[in-house]
């Protein structure tokens, strides 16, 4: 990072019109694709301002035909991101919430979508819920556009299923500040015109990415993220990985005879994040309070939501899954 290849310069401080710069975008765009098993139409985009930002670039770009999109939505940033594209067209939510909760997600074969939608919004994973659907969506032809800012790269997708696929950097890409866009290339000609350079997927797809300069450094470390998740085996041995995480969690969860109670489903349990009450808010400060002091950090649940919360991505080490079983058994233990 600090003198790239013995040119005494950093990747910081180096143009990213130069010919150094174009070698480092191309190799993060080549790990994303290879990681991805992304078919040959489809063109990656990294983009500025967030997953968030794509709530509202999505229906902007997309909503060219009958104005009309579906959102399945199955927890807290589904909320957000149909709240936002109903600025632009008229939205259709199936709200997945029963009593008011997000606990589940619903069988592929109980849904039925409006076959004149432009296209078909889901969150694969619920970062703060906690709810993950364990399958690729499959809309009967309708475009897919899922928001898997949680869980991309973190078990093996079905690219062909998907339209559009977007992911804020940084969970498991790479630092935050940069977002991820994967584009069926078809869906580009039906841009309307007349949209902002820098909010038009076609004027950011025609400019490689870079309209603008873009966030080097960001770019950079994904190369390098990229280059980690293939040595560890890639997606696939990724997922393995994370599922024998989350079970042994999961599974600490349903052995408290009650004393931790997971919010999820079973069948919908994210392998991400796993979300958990204790029987009292006061216990649950005390529960984050004591993991702290034994070093296990950041188990708050989100502030809008309470409750306790591992979010265990692809970074998060096995051996931190362990320390806290053996945390929370010791602590049901003196508290139970
Ligand atoms: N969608 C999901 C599923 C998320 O988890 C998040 C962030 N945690 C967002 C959207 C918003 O992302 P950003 O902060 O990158 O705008």
């Amino acid at each position: 990072m600090l003198d790239w290849h013995g040119s005494g310069m950093s990747v910081m401080e180096m143009s990213h019109r130069s010919q150094r710069f174009g070698e480092i975008l191309e190799k993060a765009m080549d790990g994303i694709r290879s990681l991805m098993h992304l078919p040959e139409d489809r063109s990656i985009l990294f983009l500025p301002g967030g997953a968030t930002l794509q709530f509202t670039l999505i229906p902007m770009n997309l909503m060219s035909g009958t104005r009309r999109a579906e959102y399945l939505v199955t927890g807290s940033w589904g909320e957000k991101a149909a709240k936002e594209a109903s600025c632009y067209g008229d939205i259709a939510i199936i709200n997945a919430a029963k009593d008011g909760k997000y606990t589940s997600v619903p069988d592929q074969d109980e849904l039925e979508f409006d076959p004149l939608a432009d296209y078909v919004h889901y969150t694969s994973n619920e970062t703060i819920d906690g709810v993950e659907f364990s399958y690729d969506l499959d809309a009967a032809g309708i475009p897919v556009v899922c928001d898997a800012s949680s869980n991309i790269l973190s078990r093996p997708f079905d690219a062909e299923k998907y339209a559009l696929i977007y992911a804020g950097a940084q969970k498991n890409i790479g630092p935050s500040g940069v977002t991820v866009v994967v584009i069926r290339n078809d869906l580009l000609d039906r841009i309307p015109n007349g949209l902002p350079p820098l909010f038009d997927y076609r004027n950011i797809q025609e400019h490689g990415s870079m309209p603008n300069t873009p966030n080097t450094w960001a770019i950079y470390m994904i190369g390098l993220v990229c280059d980690w998740l293939k040595e560890q085996g890639g997606v696939e041995a990724i997922a393995q990985i994370n599922e024998r995480k989350a079970k042994k969690l999961y599974a600490a969860i349903d052995s408290s005879d009650g004393f931790y109670r997971g919010y999820a489903a079973p069948s919908a349990r994210s392998r991400m994040n796993v979300t958990f009450h204790l029987n009292d808010e006061a216990l649950e400060e005390r529960f984050c309070n004591e993991a702290e002091q034994a070093g296990l950090n950041g188990l708050r649940g989100h502030r809008t939501f309470g409750g306790i919360r591992a979010s265990i991505y692809n970074a998060f080490p096995e051996e931190g899954v362990d320390a806290l079983i053996e945390f929370m058994k010791e602590f049901a233990a003196r508290n139970g």
